[in-house]
């Protein structure tokens, strides 16, 4: 029995799958003109923490994830770079494929492309006219008047005049009859790729993509959709709105959203430069997974903190456990042990079941490495059986050498640093190349300065 945090009716509640033993899942995927950041990461790790944990209580998956490969980011993108949409959208598509790996989250069983699926977008719009919920505004393009949904609000919970002020922020430049109503086709604008349809050629909007895909592959009603806190409004009240219209059924079960990530207790942003990639992580000679273990440190409905310092510390405890893991094997049994073994099997099927609590599963594998009345064998066993859920890849982990940057070069940098902050820049620009000279970079970063070692 799994206890899971509803959105829609705001209680944890016990989950019952429209069919026994199976869940379908929508997750809101990518956009792919970019590297997904570490806040993305975090959202697809407590994602695969829910699979995963489904999973370990008998439930047969059926995940699906969509990829935005049509976009106006991706569209300015392709055009800043001069190369053709599908050129970013694939690299774009590798990479991202490339991170979820890396941190073992485990494979969808479906990530159906934008691109691919404009007939059944079309068709749900034509629906959605038909029932004069949709209309055609000035510029053609077709939008969702939300006054003729009345649940409109029920997933976010924002009152009326609370959501045209959301809707005001988000209001882009196309044109519409009320400043809350959203789009659902843009019409065909030149140099843009577009798409034929029965009420003039354009472009699928955002929303109607995951309403479109979930209903293919999932169905009117499904079980769970999941994503991050910021996709709760308007995303996923829009999704509600254009499925549960046009289909005339509940839409998903099960909202569960993810929080957010912060950076050094800020939020992530371009101005503070503080958004950050697998890439910056593996750089920095860290193992990917020991983002993961980080992340489930955090319960996945609070906020969480990034540092280089809690890095630095997810990536020592994965070092510990994989050393722990490594050590030999004593095979006397301890007395009592299969009662221990169970209670401890009791515990963390507790834990992951309150509604995915992951910090105390992990603190259960710290209790379980201290406790004298288990056997190594026995404490090994448990480890490994919990990491199907923890998805910390135990068995095959690596310990990460993280780069170590002599005191000498950190001594100079910090007198660096100094001198800078005392405005005296050409003794601190002397020091620099010094150091650049000892064979190690130096960058300054909101966060003070980086160092590392430059590569041959
Ligand atoms: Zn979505």
């Amino acid at each position: 029995m799994i206890k899971l945090y509803n959105t829609l009716t705001r209680k944890k509640q016990i989950f019952k799958p429209i069919k026994a033993k199976n869940a379908g899942m929508y997750t809101c995927g990518p956009t792919v003109y970019w590297h997904a950041h570490l806040g993305n990461l975090r959202t697809f790790i407590f994602e695969d923490i829910l699979r995963r944990s489904l999973k370990y209580n008998g439930y047969k998956i059926n995940q699906v994830m969509n990829i935005t490969d049509i976009d106006d980011k991706i569209i300015k993108k392709a055009g800043a770079e001069n190369k053709p949409i599908s050129v970013v959208t694939k690299l774009y598509t590798k990479f991202f494929l490339n991170d979820i790996k890396k941190l073992n989250i485990e494979k969808a069983e479906a990530y159906p492309k934008a691109t691919t699926h404009i007939k059944e977008m079309v068709a749900m719009i034509k629906i959605l006219l038909q029932k004069k919920i949709a209309y055609k505004g000035e510029d053609g393009s077709i939008y969702f008047n939300i006054s003729k949904f009345k649940n409109y609000g029920k997933l976010s919970g924002l009152k009326n005049r609370e959501i045209k002020i959301g809707a005001r922020i988000a209001a882009d430049e196309y044109k519409k009859e009320d400043a809350q109503d959203f789009v659902l086709w843009k019409s065909k604008r030149p140099d843009e790729p577009s798409w034929p349809a029965p009420f003039g050629p354009g472009r699928p909007g955002w929303h109607i993509e995951c309403s479109a895909m979930s209903k293919k592959y999932l169905g009117k009603t499904f079980d769970i959709h999941a994503g991050g806190v910021d996709l709760i409004f308007p995303h996923h009240e829009n999704e509600i709105a254009q499925s549960e219209a046009a289909n005339a059924k509940k839409f998903a079960n099960y909202w569960i959203h993810g929080e957010h990530l912060l950076i050094n207790n800020d939020k992530m942003s371009k101005s503070l430069k503080n958004i950050f990639t697998l890439r910056d992580i593996e750089e920095k000679g860290f193992n990917p997974l020991s983002y993961r273990y980080l992340v489930l440190t955090a319960h996945y409905r609070s906020k969480l903190n990034f540092t280089w310092e809690s890095l630095q510390a997810s990536q020592n405890a994965l070092n510990n456990l994989s050393e722990f893991l490594k050590t030999k094997t004593d095979k006397h049994q301890k007395t009592n042990e299969n009662k221990n073994i169970k209670i401890y099997e009791k515990k963390f099927l507790e834990a992951v079941n309150d509604d995915l609590n992951t910090p105390k599963a992990i603190a259960l594998v710290w209790q379980i490495i201290k406790d004298n009345k288990l056997s190594n064998a026995a404490k090994k066993q448990l480890i490994l059986n919990f990491d199907k859920v923890l998805g910390l890849n135990l068995n095959k982990i690596k310990p990460a050498k993280i780069q170590k940057i002599p005191l000498k070069i950190k001594q100079m940098a910090d007198e660096r640093e100094l001198l800078r902050r005392n405005k005296q820049f050409i003794p601190a620009d002397l020091l620099r190349k010094k150091i650049e000279q000892l064979g190690y970079t130096i960058e300054d970063t909101n966060y003070g300065h980086k160092i590392t070692p430059a590569r041959n």
